[in-house]
């Protein structure tokens, strides 16, 4: 008899959409069959969908060091409430930074204590480390970040030109990614210097000061120090439709590129920036109409390869203040299935497949997590239940992360979690998190 059987569901596998029974053993999808026999427990999901638990590769949980902002017991429980099995911690804004093999111990061992999901961990290069790139990847990183403007925080400094060099070389060598956040440091440092000297202090001046030209132009220049040097690059968090079709042009060239944006730069404009502020902040800036109308047209057309949160919060005096001074992250970790569900599936026809595959099954493949991110038999039983007919409105009290600060707060969706299974196990069932913690650290294989 099988630990579980989940009875009835619509189930969301790369091959289609189909009314299915999942028997779960062991942690493992044993069986997808139209009929099976009872289970020692059962799920009902008739009406429901099942997708693969997402895997959100891009979130900064702040753990250890700044928990006061967020941590991964916080973090990984919106996280699983929306629908997420597995994170990847970006190497900032912890303290320490993770960028040598004893940091990675660190933050290593307090996830384990404090994570309700699985989870994986990136590695940083910043001038003076690509010789600890070696001992990080003996640890199991999923890759390398780095930063080709400042990352607002000192201890985590940008790349000089030698280092990003040197850094992607040493990456090739190794077989790990390179993460990039592409703005033209030259660029958007001159023009926010400009404004300062000009009085420009406003929410548009930020937005002005940080142009679609500086990521298009990033992006450009490290797709060809990436081919050059064999490495693969995946660039993350791209704002707008040009910079995902200056990547992709790269890629038609040959070079080994995945293409990642975030929910907020779908779902929100510069208009909505000036009208909620800070919570509303991050960079690359969220930009125009016609900019996101693009950039959905990229997400339709198959060019994007990953929708990561880039879950990014601080407390919430860091938000307050000065728009030029208050801390740049947006706080959505819980809402990425429900902006692809709502103004993807439901508004543009975005199809379930492919949200399972921006979510799940292409970054489990891209980042070597081999047993995830789709619905088969064998693989590991990460599964995301869902109602994709009943429509919420996202309220403060409905977050699981640290602070209550979202730009989601108070707007609607079609589309909902009813439930999120780690490795069979419900982790999140009716608004509530039913474990304590669990998470196990996730080291990437096949490369
Ligand atoms: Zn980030």
């Amino acid at each position: 008899m099988h630990d579980l059987v989940i009875r009835g569901g619509n189930v969301v596998t790369p091959e289609g959409v189909r009314r299915a029974d999942v028997a779960i053993e062991g942690g493992l999808i044993r069986a997808i069959e139209p009929e099976l026999s009872g289970g020692a427990n059962e799920i009902a999901a008739d009406g429901l969908f099942l997708f693969p638990g997402l895997i959100d590769v891009h979130v900064h949980f702040n753990e250890p060091g700044h928990t006061e902002w967020e941590g991964a017991a916080t973090g990984s429980r919106g996280l699983a409430a929306g629908g997420g099995t597995l994170f990847c911690d970006m190497p900032l804004n912890s303290i320490p930074c993770t960028t040598n093999a004893r940091d990675f111990d660190t933050k290593c061992a307090a996830l384990e204590v404090a994570s309700v999901t699985d989870f994986a961990i990136w590695g940083g290069i910043v001038p003076g480390n690509v010789g600890q790139m070696v001992e990080l990847a003996e640890r199991g990183v999923v890759g390398f970040k780095a930063f080709l403007c400042h990352s607002g925080l000192d201890e985590f400094p940008r790349v000089d030109d030698l280092t990003f060099w040197e850094g992607l070389c040493e990456a090739a060598r190794l077989g790990l990614p390179v993460a990039i956040h592409a703005e033209n440091h030259e660029l958007i440092e001159s023009l926010g210097r400009r404004m300062a000297s000009q009085g420009r202090r406003g929410i548009r001046d930020f937005l002005e000061s940080r142009p679609v030209i500086a990521e298009l132009e990033a992006i450009q220049r490290a797709a060809f120090l990436a081919g050059e040097a064999g490495a693969k690059l995946h660039v993350i968090h791209i704002s707008s439709g040009r910079g995902v079709a200056v990547a992709a042009e790269a890629r038609a060239r040959g070079v080994d590129i995945s293409i990642e944006t975030c929910p907020h730069y779908l779902f929100f404009t510069e208009e909505d920036v000036e009208r909620l502020g800070a919570v509303a902040k991050c960079a690359p800036p969220v930009r125009n109409k016609k900019e996101q109308d693009r950039l959905w047209d990229e997400v339709l057309g198959g060019s994007v390869d990953v929708v990561a949160s880039d879950h990014s919060p601080s407390s919430p005096d860091r938000k307050a203040g000065d728009f030029w001074k208050t801390w740049g992250g947006i706080a959505g970790v819980q809402s990425t299935l429900a902006v692809l569900l709502d103004q993807g599936y439901h508004q543009r026809s975005l199809t379930l497949e492919r949200i399972a595959s921006l979510t799940a099954s292409r970054p489990a493949r891209r980042f070597g997590f081999n047993d995830r991110g789709r619905l088969a038999v064998g693989g590991c039983a990460d599964i995301t239940v869902a109602d994709l007919g009943s429509t919420f409105t996202l309220n403060a009290s409905d977050l699981l992360q640290r602070h209550a600060m979202s730009p989601y707060i108070g707007r609607s969706f079609r589309g909902a979690v009813k439930r999120t299974l780690r490795r069979g196990e419900t982790i999140f069932a009716d608004g509530k998190i039913t474990v304590q913690n669990g998470g196990r650290f996730v080291r990437p294989t096949g490369k």
